[in-house]
């Protein structure tokens, strides 16, 4: 709501010179109150207990009285043991502090009152977490590619640090943080901060983030990690047994890396290192700084799926950089860096490839308007979303970029890759709102070409549910081959063996069976089976797209094939589809519950809840 307001005033005044709006002072997803008091360092000091599945320890916040009559410090937490808040003066010793922990909100969990008094410098929490914290997944050996010892990963985006850390849990809120971890022996701890590469003699490992970083890019894992270096600021952590594979499919990273620095400026992180999660991370990567997690789905050994490594690298720039200060702006992040990796793709694998990326991406959106309800389709919403989780889709990430695509078109690719550049250094560091890019936009973009872009298109773009009709789509030759050599299949023109599938990418295997008509028969889909050995196929973005194929022609024959996948995997984006296509027949719902109820200990929390949505009969999201 706030930056629509701020959206009217702005354009009703477009002619005066931009300066760009205010941050609003709080949040819709946070209880914090940085614009009385903000915290403006984190030190966190946990032990990890696996047995007990909790982190326990303290957390010190250095805080600011940005309003000196204020003496409350709220915070964010969900479902934390709090056992003890004091807080400390300027060389003071610490003293006991009373709190007030709320009532829980489903989504916001449970707002933590602490009494500060006006020359209180630092705040420590102790507390413990619970073992069914929404922002930790704790893996059992089983669940490993090692099978020897247990994994711990956090996902704190958008809402769950507070999950495991009592903080000012918004985006609207940087920090720089620093943590001592202790693990039990033969574990190694990672977080998405600088790193020793040994722990202290106590045992505890040691990290600091110099950088102001918003709460939802604080990252932790643990577990049985090694590592190898694959460039002079790249390298890659992994259990043992995945680590040489991790390391060949990611060897190019530190080349994106330049190509990305060459258009947006230096990368301001220092090293760029990637850690491959267990097959139940629920994404496809998160952008931790200095630390990419990223899916084993991607580790093909050949290479062609490094697209998402661009992706998550690009949030260096867009996201981590420039954070969205809301998750309503989240479309800040997501388009942003779904922009810059289609430029990085295309720049590293040619434009054939990058048109590919694009194509595929034009087609997810199209699916995720298809199943959106009206409110979500456009870029920001009239009102915030009750829960970001709920209404995550392709959305901001293709709806943005096409945007983006669209404004490259109309003021020349060199004055808007100027323009992002300009973007990212002047709020290096620092959160913004869709009303302040468009006031950046308007003083130096639209004021210098004017007469280009009107405030009207601009609107169709962040506001109306559909999408403008000035649009720039993406076409691919190679894929429109694809769709071409399909359609004479289908109508019996080419044998199943006269597909040239061999040597088809993984892109246009995607096309193919993504965008399959509804009219191919299940006999076809057995002779395309038994030429190409689809199901049971070792490549699992392939694997999820053939199963669902089946099970969406009423295949019945492929629920083993379907439960044994859904057991072994964890993105949300692979076993989504799964579930959804299964749901649709009363007996195909029955089973999907069946399998879902053996798969559930395996998924991440936010992954349960996007199943148990689609189980329930709600098809949005994912
Ligand atoms: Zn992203």
């Amino acid at each position: 709501m706030r930056s629509l307001q701020l959206l009217g005033v702005y354009m009703a005044s477009s002619m005066s010179v931009a300066a760009e709006p205010p941050l609003p002072a709080t949040e819709p997803h946070s209880y914090a109150n940085p614009q009385q008091i903000r915290v403006r360092e984190v030190a966190l000091d946990l032990a990890v207990d696996f047995e007990r599945r909790r982190l326990s320890g303290t957390v010190d916040l250095a805080i600011e009285h940005v309003d000196p009559k204020a003496r409350e410090l709220l915070l964010d937490t969900r479902a934390l043991d709090i056992e003890q808040v004091q807080t400390r003066a300027e060389k003071g010793d610490w003293k006991a502090a009373e709190f007030k922990l709320a009532a829980p909100d489903r989504v916001l969990g449970s707002r933590l009152g602490i009494a500060v008094p006006g020359d209180a410098q630092s705040v420590r929490v102790r507390y413990s977490t619970v073992p069914d914290a929404s922002g930790l997944q704790w893996l059992t050996p089983e669940q490993t590619a090692g099978k020897r010892q247990p994994f711990l990963f956090t996902q704190s985006q958008a809402i769950h640090a507070r999950s495991w850390i009592p903080l000012q849990d918004t985006p609207l809120v940087r920090a720089p943080y620093r943590a001592r971890i202790k693990t039990p022996k033969g574990l190694r701890a990672v977080m998405s901060a600088e790193m020793h590469d040994e722990p202290d003699a106590d045992g505890r490992w040691r990290f600091e983030m110099p950088q102001p970083i918003p709460s939802y890019l604080i990252a932790l894992a643990v577990g049985d990690l090694a590592f190898k270096s694959t460039g002079k600021r790249t390298g890659v952590y992994a259990e043992p047994s995945m680590l040489d594979r991790a390391a060949h499919e990611f060897a190019e990273t530190e080349k994106t890396i330049e190509l990305a620095e060459k258009t947006y400026g230096p990368y301001r992180w220092g090293r760029y290192d990637l850690l491959v999660l267990p097959p139940s991370f629920p994404y496809g990567g998160m952008e931790n700084p200095r630390l990419t997690f990223v899916t084993p789905s991607v580790i093909t050994g050949d290479r062609k799926l490094v697209s998402l490594i661009a992706h998550e690298l690009a949030h260096s720039w867009s996201g981590n950089l420039v954070t969205n200060a809301t998750w309503s702006d989240f479309w800040l992040n997501e388009g942003f860096t779904t922009y810059l990796t289609y430029r990085l793709t295309e720049a590293q694998y040619g434009q054939a490839f990058g048109d590919m990326e694009r194509v595929l991406g034009y087609h997810d959106l199209l699916d995720s308007m298809e199943r959106a309800d009206v409110a979500d389709r456009s870029l920001i919403r009239e009102t915030p979303a009750a829960d970001p989780d709920e209404v995550f889709s392709s959305i901001p990430y293709e709806r943005g970029e096409l945007f983006l695509v669209w404004l490259e078109q109309r003021f020349g690719r060199e004055a808007f890759d100027a323009f992002l550049r300009g973007w990212f250094d002047d709020h290096a560091f620092k959160s913004a709102t869709t009303a302040q890019f468009l006031a950046y936009l308007q003083d130096k973009l639209l004021a210098r070409q004017p007469g280009k872009v009107s405030a009207v298109q601009l609107d169709a773009w962040l506001k109306v549910p559909g999408l403008p009709d000035s649009a720039v789509l993406p076409t691919s030759s190679a894929l429109t081959e694809v769709e071409q050599q399909r359609e004479r299949w289908l109508s019996g023109k080419l044998g199943t063996a006269q597909l040239p599938a061999k040597n088809w990418a993984v892109q246009q295997w995607q096309l193919f069976l993504d965008s399959m008509p509804e009219r191919v028969t299940l006999d076809q889909l057995r002779q395309l089976d038994a030429r190409f050995k689809l199901t049971g196929t070792s490549n699992q973005i392939l694997g999820s797209s053939w199963l669902r194929l089946r099970l969406a022609a009423g295949d019945k024959s492929a629920w083993p094939a379907a439960e044994t996948y859904l057991l072994g995997a964890g993105r949300m984006r692979l076993i989504t589809p799964l579930y959804r296509a299964l749901a649709k027949t009363p007996e195909g719902l029955a089973f999907a519950k069946q399998v879902y109820a053996k798969a559930a200990p395996g998924y991440h929390p936010i992954a349960r809840e996007a199943v148990e949505r689609i189980l329930r009969g709600e098809q949005a999201g994912v």
